[in-house]
C-alpha cells in the first residue's frame, strides 16, 4: 500500500485536512466540524488550545490567543502569547500539528507527509515559512500548491483537455481571483489579483450601519456606545445576510435591544434583498475590477474563460453569481462545497503524488434550472413570458430558494403561476412542468407582492409555493420526478454520487478531545472573573448589562444548564470583545 499523504488548507480564518483513502476523498471532521478555526491560545493552566476552544477564549483573553497568523507568515516578527513570544511559523505549526493529529485519529496510523496550499500571491519567503511550519509540526511538505490550483483540481478530474478556469474566491475578510490553465496534466495559475481586506465582514458592516441608522431615526437612540447592543447587531446582521442568500426578505427581530426613558426598545425590521444588494454593489464592483485586472494580466478576455469556480463562503450571495454570469455569459460553478474544495484539491494532489487513483469529487446537483415567468423584456422586446430562474443548474441538492414577484394590474385577485425547467430566457422555449393559480388576492393596486418558493429534494421532488406577502394567503403544489430525465444508469451513478457525498460527511466522531461539561464551567468561571475585573472600565450601561449576565451565568452554572451557560458565555464574551477592541 502506498503511503498516505494528507492535504491541508491552512487558512486565515479556518483550516481543513482531507485525505484520499481507497480512492475515496474525505474531508476529516473534528468534533462534528470539518472547519478548524485558525486560532491558537494558552489556557490559564498554560495548556495549548487550538481551534474552537482557542476561538472561544479570544474575546476574554486576547493577550494569550492568536488569530489570523497567516497574515504574518514570512515576516520577521514575533507574536506574544501569554508570557512568551513566538514566530509565525511556530504558531502555524501548532495548527498543522492539530490537523495532523485529527488525520491520524481518523486513519488509525501516523502521518508524516503533507501537501499544503498557499495563496497564489504568496512570495518565496512566505512559502518558505509555510514549509518550516510543516517541519516544526513533524510534517514533510512534499509539495506546496496554490489555493486556486487546488480548487480547480477538486472540479477537474481530467487534466488532459485544455481548459482555462477562473477561480473567484470571496471569504470573510479576503478576496482573490485567479486564472488557472489546465493542459497536459499541468494545472497552473497564470495570473492572480485581489484585495486582502474585502469580504463578507464588510457586507455585515453595511447591515449593521443600516440598523444603527434605523434606530437613530425611528427611535431616537444612539446604540453605538453600548457594546452589548452592538454585539447583538453584529450577530443579527450576519444571520440576515445569510438568509438573504436564499430568501427575498430577512426579518430582523431583536427584543429589548435598548432602553429609552425607562421603556424597552425592540428592533423589528425587514430587510429586502434588493436593498442589501444596493448596499454591497460597490464591493462586488471592486471584485469585478480585480477580475478585469487578472484577465488582462493573463492577456485574455472574458470569452477565453471556459469555467468559473466559486470558492469561499461569501460567494453564496446571489449578486456575486449574477454579476459574474452577466460579465461572462455563463453560470459559475459552486457544486463542490465552497469552504472545503481547497482542502479537497490538496488531498487529490497528495494522492496523485502518492500514486493513488482518485475518483472525481462528485456531489449531487440539479442538472437543470427551474423557475417561473413574468412580464419583462427579452432583447429589448416586451413579453409576458420572460423566464425568471429561481433554482440554478449545478446547485447542490437539497435546495430551497425564494424570489418575490408583483401583480401587474390594479385589483388583480388571481395570479397564474407557471413553473418551467430549462435555461432559455424565453420561458416558452423551456419545458413547462407545472402551473396553478392563487385566487382571492387582496383588492389593491398593482405591485402586490407574491413570494414564490421552490424546494427541490434529493429524490427530484419539487415543492412549489406562492404566498401573498401581506396576508399570508398561500397555495402549494408538488411536482414529482422533475429530474426523471435521468436514464436508469444515470440514476445509479447519481445514487453513488449521493452516497459519496454523504461519505464525505460521515466522520462525525473522529474527535478525541470532546470538551467535558466540567471544562465548560471552568471556561465560564474564568470569563466571569475576567468580566468582574473589567467592570470598572465599562460605561454605566455596559456595566449594568455585564452584572446582569454574570448573575444569569452564575445561576446557569448552579443549575448545570448547559444551554443557558453557553448563551450567557457568548453574550459576555461579545461585550468583553467590544471593550477590548
Ligand atoms: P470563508 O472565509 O470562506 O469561510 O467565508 C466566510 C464568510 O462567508 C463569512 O463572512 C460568512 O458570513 C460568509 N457566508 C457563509 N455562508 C453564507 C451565506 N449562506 N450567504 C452569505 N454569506 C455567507
Amino acid at each position: 500500500m502506498s503511503e498516505i499523504i494528507i492535504g491541508i488548507d491552512l487558512g486565515t480564518t479556518n483550516s481543513e485536512v482531507a485525505v484520499v483513502q481507497d480512492g475515496q476523498l474525505t474531508v476529516i471532521k473534528d468534533q462534528g466540524s470539518a472547519l478548524l478555526p485558525s486560532f491558537v491560545g494558552l489556557s490559564d493552566n498554560n495548556e495549548i488550545l487550538v481551534g474552537e476552544t482557542a476561538k472561544n477564549q479570544y474575546a476574554a483573553y486576547p493577550e494569550r490567543t492568536i488569530k489570523s497568523i497567516k497574515r504574518s507568515m514570512g515576516e520577521d516578527v514575533q507574536v506574544v502569547m501569554g508570557e512568551q513570544s513566538y514566530t509565525p511559523q511556530e504558531i502555524s505549526a501548532v495548527i498543522l500539528k492539530r490537523l495532523k493529529a485529527i488525520a491520524e485519529q481518523h486513519l488509525g496510523h501516523s502521518v508524516t507527509k503533507a501537501v499544503i496550499t498557499v495563496p497564489a500571491y504568496f512570495s518565496d519567503t512566505q512559502r518558505q515559512a509555510t514549509r518550516e511550519a510543516g517541519d516544526i509540526a513533524g510534517l514533510e511538505v512534499v509539495r506546496m500548491i496554490n489555493e486556486p490550483t487546488a480548487a480547480a483540481l477538486s472540479y477537474e478530474s481530467d487534466q488532459k483537455t485544455h481548459r482555462r478556469v477562473m477561480v473567484y474566491d470571496l471569504g470573510g475578510g479576503t478576496f482573490d481571483v485567479s486564472v488557472v490553465n489546465i493542459e497536459n496534466d499541468v494545472v497552473e495559475v497564470i495570473s492572480s489579483h485581489g484585495n486582502n481586506h474585502l469580504g463578507g465582514d464588510d457586507f455585515d458592516q453595511k447591515i449593521i450601519d443600516f440598523l444603527v441608522d434605523h434606530l437613530k431615526e425611528k427611535q431616537g437612540i444612539d446604540v453605538e456606545s453600548s457594546s452589548k447592543t452592538m454585539a447583538r447587531l453584529v450577530r443579527a446582521a450576519e444571520i440576515a445576510k445569510r438568509t438573504l442568500s436564499d430568501q427575498p426578505f430577512a426579518h430582523i427581530e431583536e427584543e429589548y435591544i435598548a432602553e429609552k426613558d425607562g421603556q424597552p426598545i425592540h428592533l423589528s425590521i425587514e430587510l429586502d434583498r434588493k436593498n442589501f444588494e444596493a448596499m454591497i454593489e460597490d464591493y462586488i464592483e471592486d471584485t469585478l475590477e480585480s477580475v478585469h485586472i487578472a484577465l488582462s494580466d493573463a492577456q485574455l478576455t472574458a470569452s477565453d474563460i471556459d469555467k468559473i469556480l466559486l470558492v469561499g463562503g461569501s460567494t453564496r450571495v446571489p449578486l456575486v453569481r449574477e454579476c459574474l454570469q452577466k460579465k461572462f455569459g455563463m453560470e459559475p460553478h459552486s457544486e463542490v462545497h465552497p469552504d472545503l474544495c481547497v482542502a479537497m484539491g490538496a488531498a487529490i494532489q497528495a494522492a496523485m503524488i502518492g500514486g493513488a487513483k482518485v475518483s472525481t469529487v462528485l456531489v449531487d446537483v440539479t442538472p437543470y434550472t427551474y423557475g417561473t415567468s413574468a412580464i419583462g423584456h427579452i432583447n429589448g422586446e416586451y413579453t409576458p413570458f420572460m423566464y425568471c430562474p429561481i433554482i440554478h443548474k449545478n446547485t447542490p441538492l437539497p435546495v430551497s430558494k425564494s424570489e418575490v414577484f408583483a401583480t401587474s394590474s390594479d385589483g388583480q385577485e388571481v395570479a397564474e403561476i407557471n413553473i418551467y425547467q430549462g435555461e432559455d430566457p424565453d420561458a416558452l422555449n423551456n419545458i413547462e412542468i407545472g402551473k396553478f393559480t392563487v385566487e382571492g388576492l387582496k383588492d389593491v393596486e398593482a405591485g402586490n407582492r407574491i413570494v414564490i418558493s421552490l424546494n427541490l429534494d434529493l429524490n427530484g421532488v419539487l415543492n412549489v409555493s406562492a404566498k401573498e406577502k401581506d396576508t399570508g394567503l398561500e397555495k402549494t403544489i408538488t411536482i414529482e420526478n422533475v429530474i426523471s430525465r435521468f436514464e436508469e444508469a444515470q440514476l445509479d451513478t447519481a445514487r453513488d454520487r449521493i452516497d459519496a457525498f454523504f461519505a464525505i460527511n460521515a466522520d462525525e466522531d473522529a474527535s478525541d478531545i470532546a470538551p467535558t461539561g466540567k471544562d465548560e464551567h471552568h471556561e465560564a468561571r474564568s470569563l466571569i472573573e475576567k468580566a468582574q475585573g473589567m467592570l470598572e472600565k465599562a460605561n454605566n450601561e455596559d456595566r449594568e448589562d455585564m452584572v446582569n449576565i454574570i448573575e444569569a451565568l452564575n445561576a446557569a452554572i448552579e443549575a448545570e444548564d448547559t444551554q443557558k451557560i453557553a448563551e450567557n458565555v457568548e453574550q459576555l464574551s461579545d461585550i468583553l470583545y467590544y471593550l477590548e477592541n
